[in-house]
C-alpha cells in the first residue's frame, strides 16, 4: 500500500496530540471546577456548623435553642437543611427542608470525629451533606447540615456541555490550520522534486531554482544543486574519457591496416614482411600500454581497485626498482643517480603502486631527457612526509603546458610522446596513486633545463 502523503500524516499525528491534550484538559477542568464547588460549599456547611455549636454553648434552654435554630433556619429561607439531636436524650430539631427531604440523622458518629461529607439525592434534589457531632460541656449532639447542590450542578453541566461543544470545533479548526501549515510547508518540496525529475541525463547542466527562504528548504535546493554539478563534471569526464580512449585507440589501429593492406597490396620479400610484422609489433605494444593504463584508470574512476596499504618502507621501494631505472637510463647513455638516506621511511603504502608510481616518473624523465643527460632520485624525510625528488635535465615543460600535464590524454608534445611510446597517461595514473596515499604530487620545469617532480607521502606514526 502506498504510504499516506506526508501532509496527511502530520495533520493526523497534530490531530492526535490536540485530541489528548484537549481531552486531558477538559477532563481536568470539569473535576477541578466540581471539586471546587463542592469544597466552598462544605466550607458553607463547616461554618454554620460552628454556629450551632456557638448557640449550644450559650447554654440557652432546649426550647430557646430550637426557637433560635428555626429562627436561623426562616432567614436563610427553605435552604437551611438541619437536623441536630442530642446523643444521648431526647432532645432533636429538624428543619422543615430537613423534615421535606427525608434526612435520616446517622448517630454513630464519635465525639470529636471530623465532619464527614457527601453527596447523595434525595426527592431528585442533589444535597451536599455534613455529618458529625458537636460537643457542649457535658453535652454531644449529632447534626446534620445539608446544601441543595441543583443550581452548582447546573452550572457545572453547562460548563461540561460547553467544553463537549467547544472542543470538538476547536479540534477541527487547529486540525485544519495544521493540514494548511503542512500543506504549505511540503509544497516547495514537491516543487523540488519535480524540477529534479525534470533534469535527464542529458540536461546535467540545469539547475533547480534556489528558494531564498533561508532554511532547510534553500539548504536543501543547494545541496542538490551541488550534487548536479558533482554529476555533471563526472559525466562530462567519463564522456571524456570515452571519446579520448577511442580516438587514442583508433589510431594505432589505423596505423596497423593501412601497414597491412600495403604489406598485401602485392608480393613482397621476407625482408619487407618482416619489417610490417615489426612495426606493428611496436603498435600492437603500444596499445597493449594505452589499453592496460585506460583499463588502471577506469577501475580507479569506479573505486572498485582501491589500494591496500600496509607498513612499507620507501628506500625498499626505491631499491627495488633502482635496477631497470639504470637499465633504462642507460639505454640512451643518460647517468643516473640515487640518494636514499641511511633510515628506513616507513609510510602506509601499497608497494606495487608505489614501484608503477616511480617507474613511470623515470620513464617518462628518460623519455624527455636528451642522450648525455642525467636523472637524479633523492629520498628524504621532511615535515612528517617522506619527500621523493625526480630530477631531469631534459627538455623541460613549457609554463603553458605545467598546468595541464596530470590531465587525462595530453602531451605537451604530441609526435615526441607518441614516438617515445607515450600515452598521455602516466602522469594521470601517477597522480592517482599519490592521492590514494594522502600524498602531493608537484612539478618545477624550465624549458630547456629539466623538470623536477616531487613527491610527498606522509610517514607513518612512528617515522614522523
Ligand atoms: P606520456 O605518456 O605522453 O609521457 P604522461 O601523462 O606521462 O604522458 O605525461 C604527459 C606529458 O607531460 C608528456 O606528454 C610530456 O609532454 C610531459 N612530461 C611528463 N614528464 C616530463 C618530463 N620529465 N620532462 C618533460 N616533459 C614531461
Amino acid at each position: 500500500m502506498r504510504p499516506l502523503p506526508i501532509r496527511v500524516r502530520l495533520t493526523a499525528s497534530y490531530f492526535l496530540v490536540l485530541c489528548l491534550a484537549f481531552g486531558a484538559f477538559s477532563v481536568l477542568a470539569f473535576f477541578e471546577v466540581r471539586g471546587s464547588i463542592h469544597s466552598a460549599v462544605d466550607e458553607g456547611l463547616r461554618d454554620r456548623a460552628a454556629d450551632i455549636q456557638e448557640l449550644l454553648e450559650r447554654q440557652w434552654s432546649p426550647e430557646q435553642v430550637k426557637r433560635e435554630l428555626a429562627a436561623g433556619s426562616s432567614v436563610r429561607g427553605e435552604d437551611d437543611i438541619l437536623q441536630i439531636a442530642e446523643t444521648r436524650g431526647e432532645w432533636a430539631y429538624s428543619s422543615v427542608a430537613a423534615l421535606h427531604y427525608r434526612l435520616q440523622l446517622a448517630k454513630s458518629g464519635k465525639a470529636g470525629d471530623k465532619f464527614q461529607f457527601f453527596t447523595m439525592y434525595s426527592e431528585g434534589m442533589p444535597l451536599r451533606i455534613l455529618n458529625g457531632q458537636l460537643r457542649t460541656g457535658d453535652k454531644t449532639y449529632d447534626v446534620q447540615i445539608a446544601a441543595p447542590m441543583d443550581d452548582f450542578y447546573d452550572a457545572v453541566n453547562r460548563f461540561g456541555l460547553l467544553l463537549l461543544l467547544s472542543v470538538p470545533l476547536l479540534l477541527l479548526v487547529a486540525s485544519a490550520g495544521g493540514y494548511w501549515l503542512s500543506r504549505k510547508a511540503v509544497a516547495p518540496v514537491g516543487e523540488i522534486a519535480r524540477a529534479a525529475q525534470s533534469i535527464g541525463e542529458h540536461e546535467l547542466s540545469k539547475r533547480l531554482p534556489i528558494l531564498q527562504t533561508g532554511d532547510e528548504l534553500q539548504s536543501l535546493s543547494e545541496t542538490l544543486n551541488e550534487m548536479f554539478g558533482r554529476l555533471e563534471r563526472a559525466f562530462k569526464r567519463v564522456t571524456q574519457f570515452t571519446a579520448d580512449a577511442s580516438h587514442e585507440l583508433r589510431t594505432p589501429v589505423a596505423l596497423m591496416l593501412t601497414r597491412t593492406e600495403i604489406a598485401l597490396r602485392k608480393e613482397r620479400s621476407e625482408a619487407d614482411y618482416r619489417e610490417t610484422i615489426v612495426r606493428i609489433h611496436q603498435e600492437l605494444e603500444r596499445t597493449s600500454a594505452l589499453i592496460e593504463n585506460l583499463m588502471t584508470l577506469a577501475r580507479a574512476d569506479s573505486g572498485s581497485d582501491a589500494l591496500q596499504v600496509a607498513s612499507t618502507n620507501l628506500n625498499e621501494v626505491l631499491l627495488e626498482i633502482s635496477e631497470p631505472a639504470r637499465l633504462l637510463a642507460e639505454e640512451k647513455s643518460i647517468r643516473y643517480e640515487q640518494r636514499l638516506p641511511e633510515m628506513p621511511l616507513h609510510i602506509n603504502g601499497n608497494a606495487p603502486a608505489l614501484r608503477r608510481l616511480f617507474l613511470i616518473l623515470i620513464d617518462n624523465a628518460v623519455k624527455y631527457t636528451p642522450r648525455q643527460g642525467r636523472i637524479s632520485v633523492v629520498l628524504d624525510a621532511c615535515d612528517g612526509a617522506a619527500m621523493t625528488e625526480i630530477r631531469d635535465s631534459g627538455v623541460g615543460i613549457s609554463s603553458s603546458g605545467l598546468p595541464h600535464i596530470f590531465e587525462r590524454f595530453y602531451r605537451a608534445d604530441e609526435s615526441r610522446s607518441r614516438e617515445s611510446g607515450g600515452t598521455g597517461l602516466g602522469l594521470s595514473i601517477a597522480k592517482w596513486i599519490v592521492d590514494a596515499h594522502q600524498g602531493k604530487i608537484s612539478v618545477a620545469s624550465k624549458v630547456g633545463e629539466g623538470s623536477v617532480f616531487r613527491i610527498e607521502i606522509p610517514l607513518s606514526e612512528g617515522d614522523c
